[in-house]
């Protein structure tokens, strides 16, 4: 007996089978395209993720006996929004992904007309473009004859999980789950449904949006003419950090966890209470049981951390792959006075700045690829700090991601919080919580306790350097960050 959970990401999808102790037995991966129409612009084609799902899932499937396999668990990129026919499953247009910044202007306008408080109690989130809503107001704004088919009920609106449903099961289900529902603005937390008064804000049908299914137990099967071959239960369902939560075992109020990808996104579990932030933070839904009890979670979303690394990567070319960072930036003994604010698509917690851009300071003649590359991995502890800050201190952090196999920035994250942080054997926890539902839902594991036994540390960093430089060092970082806020509106 074991799992299939399939982890649509913003970069790639990775496929893994997981065993009933927890381990990976097998692992597929396929990238696909980032496309950027417009500075601050991100999209993404439905079409390339469904089939890196396909690649992906074929590439597992090749490693293990699919005989094995009692039901599948997707995990996806939050509040990335797809439109697709419900007939053919083609997809009208490219996906708008959670990092656009195109509806930066509708934020401030439906701020300016004083909504954002109201949208804040009803969905514990914020007028910024990060979300769905107004990515959605912006394609009924912009583009009519596309949008007036959605109105007709021709398209289906939905996040990642739902678009990939409806492709494994040929258009048979149109479902997304709390943790994804929680992060279009369009969802009520306290009623826990979708929200009439808030469709109606953004200017959304409500039929064009997916029923609501608990995040784990059988939903719908795949079909095998479309889904390779298989015709397996659909059995968990979470967006990718609430899915990590439940990957990291943090299953009761006050479990915590940072995962470090694209971005990186601090959540808390608060149990079934909903608790709101004056700092910063996002309150949203982690996850529903079969039996309706819902789990909430407090956020820190930070957007670009990995990605930075990427930009030093894709953008810049000044390495050639993400894990020479840590030996390019081990080469010299600090960025020396390079600070680099990554603020590429805005700041989001505990800023929540649009029109922030990336800046790079204190750049001298002496200045090589070392102290920036150095500068990119300490900005990503910056800004994990940053939210903390805004949180009672964790006696520890627990992180994952695959830019936490980084040990240089575990290390400089632990030096700059003050606690030890823990890394699991197994950092692809995104896709183990959504292992770990399916597996919940069809019987591998009887409950979260069976789920606590399979953590295994990896390995955890004690903090250490020279306190007041430390502090120093981040009191230079506050300050280039404050430099960076409003670069686009100048
Ligand atoms: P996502 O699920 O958001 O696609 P992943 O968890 O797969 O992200 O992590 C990929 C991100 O982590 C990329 O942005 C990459 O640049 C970064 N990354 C991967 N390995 C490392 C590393 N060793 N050091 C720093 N960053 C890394």
């Amino acid at each position: 007996m074991s799992v299939l959970a399939i982890d649509a990401g913003t970069t790639g999808v990775t496929a893994v089978v997981v065993d009933p102790d927890g381990s990976i037995a097998a692992k597929g991966y396929q990238e696909f395209s980032q496309h950027f129409p417009h500075p601050g612009w991100v999209e993404h084609a439905p079409e390339e993720i469904w089939q890196a799902t396909l690649e992906a899932t074929r590439e597992v499937l090749a490693k293990v006996d699919p005989s094995t396999l009692t039901g599948i668990g997707i995990t996806n990129q939050r509040e990335t929004i797809v439109l697709w026919d419900r007939e053919t499953l083609g997809s009208p247009r490219r996906a708008i992904v959670w990092q656009d910044r195109r509806t930066a202007e509708v934020c401030d306008r439906l701020k300016a007309e004083g909504h954002e408080d109201r949208v804040r109690e009803l969905t514990g989130l914020r007028l910024d473009p990060y979300f769905s809503g107004t990515k959605l107001t912006w394609l009924r704004e912009h583009e009519p004859h596309t949008w007036a088919l959605v109105e007709s009920g021709r398209y289906a609106v939905g996040t990642v999980d739902s678009y990939l449903i409806a492709r494994m099961t040929r258009g048979t289900w149109h479902v997304t789950d709390v943790s994804n529902a929680s992060r279009t603005l369009l969802f009520d937390l306290t009623t826990g449904d979708w929200s009439d008064e808030l469709c109606g804000l953004f200017g959304v049908p409500r039929d064009a949006l997916p029923d609501l299914v608990p995040n784990w137990g059988e939903v719908g099967t795949t079909d095998p003419r479309t889904f390779c071959g298989l015709s397996l239960p659909i059995a968990g369902i979470a967006g990718d950090q609430q899915s990590a939560l439940f990957g990291q075992t943090c299953f009761d109020p006050g479990d915590s966890k940072c995962t470090y990808g694209t971005g990186s996104f601090l959540l808390t579990n608060t149990g079934t209470k909903l608790e709101r932030s004056d700092c910063g933070l996002l309150t949203t839904a982690a996850w529903r049981s079969p039996a309706g009890e819902t789990t909430y979670a407090l956020e820190g979303a930070i957007f670009v951390t990995g990605a930075a690394v990427q930009w030093l990567r894709d953008g810049l070319q000044i390495v050639g792959t993400a894990a020479e960072t840590a030996a390019i930036a081990s080469a010299v003994p600090s960025s020396e006075g390079v600070v680099f604010v990554p603020a590429l698509t805005g700041l989001g917690a505990p800023h929540w700045d649009p029109h922030a851009r990336g800046t790079i300071l204190g750049i001298t003649r002496g200045t090589t690829r070392g102290h920036l590359v150095r500068a990119t991995l300490e900005a990503i502890a910056y800004e994990v700090r940053d939210v903390l800050e805004t949180m009672p201190t964790l006696a520890t952090l627990k992180v994952d991601g695959g830019a936490a196999a980084n040990d240089l920035l575990c290390q400089v994250q632990a030096d700059q919080v003050g606690v030890p942080v823990e890394r699991p054997r197994i950092v692809e926890t995104t896709a183990l919580g959504a292992a770990f539902l399916a597996g919940l839902g069809t019987g591998v594991w009887d409950s979260t306790d069976d789920l606590k036994e399979t953590w295994q540390l990896d390995r955890r960093f004690e903090p250490g350097g020279d306190r007041a430089a430390l502090d120093r060092d981040y009191a230079r970082w506050q300050q280039a960050v404050e430099r960076s806020k409003g670069w686009a509106l100048l």
